[in-house]
């Protein structure tokens, strides 16, 4: 990695910081890949899909230092050898924990396999990664940890039991990690999205479709009837969010819950 000179520091605020983003192949992540390597960050994406991850490095490479490393969040020893191989690029500065899953299904249908696929997607990955990256940025004594959580991390909805579980349980670790890290010169905070325009709703507005013989427009006026802007959020307005968290001037920000959401929760 190249050093950091002055005018890149005040021009791109994350020159020199080497940041890892999960699932950052596509969706949300992908946006915020783009959005820290605007700000200089160098940046490493991982995700299960090795194709994918070429394909994203492809698209964002103009824009700065990017690779992609395979893994899937939920195996702790495809987390600990992509971090190791990520690390080679230096130091991760910067944990942006975005993989995730939303299956929906009522209660007394959710069988143990979907909600262990829920709980070790969306927080058992975010655990895994967290202690992987952490060690660094103790030694440095510096680090931003932003877990992408949901408004379904802060309230209920019906048919996604196993998902809101998990993302109560990501928040809670946020809030948690950030006391415990709090003079370390780490931050960590949580960014909750309401419906958000990737294959994430998607997938959701099929499910919707298939179950109940709703038209797709009715599936997805169902899906953004919850936001007071009455729209599903944009992946930009969530990386923005994150973007944010990270800069240096926001060290005084830790164990928040931030929902980008049009007001949906407050
Ligand atoms: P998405 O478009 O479905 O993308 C999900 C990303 O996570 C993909 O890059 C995927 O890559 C990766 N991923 C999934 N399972 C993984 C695993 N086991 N290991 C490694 N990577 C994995 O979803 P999104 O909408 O961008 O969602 C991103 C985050 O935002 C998730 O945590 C989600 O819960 C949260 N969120 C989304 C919404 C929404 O409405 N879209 C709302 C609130 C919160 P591979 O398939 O290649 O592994």
């Amino acid at each position: 990695m190249m050093p950091a000179t002055r005018a890149d520091n005040s021009m791109r605020p994350l020159s020199g910081r080497h940041a890892l983003v999960t699932g950052g192949a596509r969706g949300i992540g992908a946006s915020i890949a783009r959005a820290l390597l605007e700000q200089g960050a160098s940046v490493s994406l991982l995700g299960r899909n090795r194709h994918a991850l070429d394909e994203a490095v492809a698209d964002m490479s103009a824009a700065g230092d990017v690779a992609g490393f395979a893994a899937d969040v939920a195996d702790p020893d495809s987390v600990a050898a992509a971090f190791a191989a990520a690390a080679s690029r230096g130091t991760i500065d910067i944990l942006v924990n975005n993989a995730g899953q939303a299956h929906s299904a009522p209660f007394l249908k959710t069988d143990a396999r979907l909600w262990r696929d829920m709980l070790s997607v969306n927080l058992e990955g975010t655990f895994l990664c967290t202690q992987a990256a952490l060690p660094g940025m103790l030694d440095k004594g510096w680090g931003r940890i932003v877990n992408i959580a949901s408004t379904a991390g802060l309230t209920g909805y019906a048919y996604v039991s196993a998902y809101c579980a998990a993302k109560h349980g990501v928040i809670g670790l946020t809030r948690s990690l950030a006391l415990e890290l709090a003079t370390k010169g780490i931050t960590v905070n949580a960014v909750c999205p309401g419906y958000t325009d990737t294959d994430m709703v998607k997938d959701t507005v099929a499910n919707i479709v298939q179950k109940t013989a709703r038209s797709p427009e009715q599936a997805r006026a169902e899906l953004t009837a919850g936001n007071p802007q009455k729209r599903l959020v944009a992946p930009e307005e969530v990386a923005n969010a994150v973007v944010w968290l990270c800069l240096p001037q926001s060290a005084a920000m830790n164990g928040q819950a931030i929902a980008v959401a049009g007001g949906e929760v407050m």
